[in-house]
């Protein structure tokens, strides 16, 4: 099922997101959590293609096996460490495995790179273009409410992002945000540039201290006072961090809904226990 038709409609989604296992790991017990996490009932589930240290090699047969659990799949595909033939070779997988959706993302450029080589798309708007040309994907891309790190500006970004959502994105993905209030901003003036598509808002618990770093200097998001104090508080105390991240991400979704936002994307980070507490705290809200 293409997640267009999902975003499309006027009720309240809440889907995750998992990583591939590292090179060498067992794919076979890997594919143990797809299945618990597809016993949550997401709206979908989207694999990541090379981040948070997993690899890009699993993407499309962890992809296959969501499917196959009767949940819609989203593949992610980044451009910035493959040459272009490669990129086609794995959208012409995802054909023939009858994957419809893919995340098309450029990808980090990693430090001391040589990018772009000639033999690579330099920016996500070229991925979306080629993938388009390949057949009838429904297609998502990334965006960033408090701007992406390279970006001079908010207003260029945003100007950036018009023209790859009309090079044929069907949604789009925030990345993960701590203070609603950026995601409303954001969405206003994404709306102002005439950008219409659905916005799938990324909320990601974070359940340890060790977690909360990472983020932020992966992200260079802003957290809010009261997140920090989460943190010092609870910080030494997994047990009492977790609840407390659970609990601070479940508020934020309420927020949202409540101010008639409907998609929701947990970054759940292969823990389907997290997202199934948080689902569990939202019972009456998402319907699943
Ligand atoms: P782009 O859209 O190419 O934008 C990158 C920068 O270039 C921005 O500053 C933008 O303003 C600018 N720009 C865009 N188009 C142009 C243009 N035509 N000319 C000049 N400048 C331009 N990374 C992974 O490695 N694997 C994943 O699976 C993954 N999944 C993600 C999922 C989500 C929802 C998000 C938000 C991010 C994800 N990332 C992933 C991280 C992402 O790859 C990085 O943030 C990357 O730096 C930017 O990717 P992009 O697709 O947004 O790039």
């Amino acid at each position: 099922m293409k997640v267009s038709e999902i975003l499309n409609k006027d009720n309240v989604t809440i889907s995750c997101e998992i990583f591939p296992p590292k090179m060498g790991t067992q794919l076979e017990n890997y594919k143990a959590v797809v299945a618990e996490m597809a016993k949550l009932k997401p709206a979908y589930l989207s694999c990541t293609y090379g981040a948070t240290g997993g690899t890009s090699d699993y993407t499309v047969e962890i992809a296959d096996t969501i499917n196959a659990c009767g949940i819609p799949a989203i593949a992610h595909l980044t451009c910035v460490s493959s040459t272009k033939e490669k990129v086609h070779s794995v959208i012409a997988e995802l054909k023939e495995r009858s994957i419809e959706n893919i995340l098309a993302l450029r990808g980090d450029i990693p430090e001391h790179a040589d990018f772009p080589l000639p033999d690579q798309y330099k920016h996500a708007i070229e991925l979306i273009r080629e993938i388009k040309e390949e057949g009838d994907f429904c297609i998502g891309g990334a965006c960033y409410p408090e701007g992406h790190p390279e970006a001079k500006t908010m207003d260029e970004d945003l100007d950036y992002l018009k023209e790859k959502v009309e090079a044929g994105c069907d949604f789009l993905t925030t990345q993960l945000f701590f203070d609603n209030n950026i995601y409303y901003r954001f969405l206003y003036k994404a709306l102002a540039k005439g950008i219409e598509v659905p916005v799938t808002a990324g909320i990601m618990p974070l359940t340890t201290a060790a977690q909360v770093k990472r983020s932020i200097s992966l992200t260079g998001n802003l957290v809010p006072k009261k997140f920090i104090s989460i943190v010092d508080r609870f910080g030494e105390h997994p047990a009492a961090m977790k609840q407390a991240g659970i609990a601070y991400a479940t508020e934020q979704i309420i927020d949202l809904v409540a101010n008639g936002v409907n998609h929701i994307h947990i970054y759940s980070m292969n823990h389907p226990d997290v997202a199934g507490k948080i689902m569990d705290n939202l019972s009456e809200i998402y319907v699943r």
